[in-house]
């Protein structure tokens, strides 16, 4: 099998999870198979080598667990994107949208060393706000953002056309 059907057939739909008519990707099966786990990181930190990143941040939660063996594997430091509040100051924050009331993320203002070329990590692009916002927040740490790396995309929310005029040509990949 390809890389990505093998690693696609490694996520569990949980249907009417966190609500009711969400079908949740459940990626922990994935997770607990370390064969299928490398070959997701091999494939990001392969994207993080081609586009020259020099830093790979990750988007609390899961993106963490994906985005610090990505960052190893390709010789590069990890830089945490957190909700609102975990993160010791000064630091950087940036608002968006939910269905229902608004989130906020941030990351350490220092985070990014000058000229840094950052690999975004998360497992899933959903509606893309959460992506959107960090992209923002990136950049307003002075950094470039240079690719995107994700696990899988939910085609059907549209997250890749909302993400569109912020990504401005910057490569976004699933496996
Ligand atoms: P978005 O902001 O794109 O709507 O939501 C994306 C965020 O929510 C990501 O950080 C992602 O981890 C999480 N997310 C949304 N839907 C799912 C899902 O079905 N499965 C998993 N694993 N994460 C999801």
């Amino acid at each position: 099998l390809p890389l990505s059907q093998r690693l696609l057939g490694r996520i569990r739909d949980v249907p009417d999870f966190p609500q009711e008519g969400i079908v949740f990707k459940d990626i922990t099966p994935l997770l607990a198979d370390p064969g299928a786990f490398s070959d997701l990181v091999d494939a990001l930190a392969d994207l993080a080598v081609r586009q020259g990143a020099t830093a790979v941040a990750g988007l609390e939660a899961r993106g963490f667990i994906l985005a610090a063996p990505v960052a190893l594997k390709a010789g590069l430091g990890f830089v945490p994107v957190r909700k609102a509040g975990k993160l010791p100051g000064p630091t950087l924050a940036q608002s968006y949208a939910l269905e229902y009331g608004t989130a906020e993320i941030e990351v350490q203002r220092d985070a990014f060393a000058p000229g840094s070329r950052v690999l975004v990590v998360d497992d899933v692009l959903a509606t893309g706000g959460t992506l959107e916002a960090s992209i923002r927040l990136i950049r307003d740490a002075g950094a470039q953002v240079v690719a995107v790396g994700l696990l899988m995309e939910l085609g059907f929310l549209g997250g890749r056309d909302r993400l569109h005029p912020t990504l401005d040509g910057v490569p976004m990949e699933a496996v």
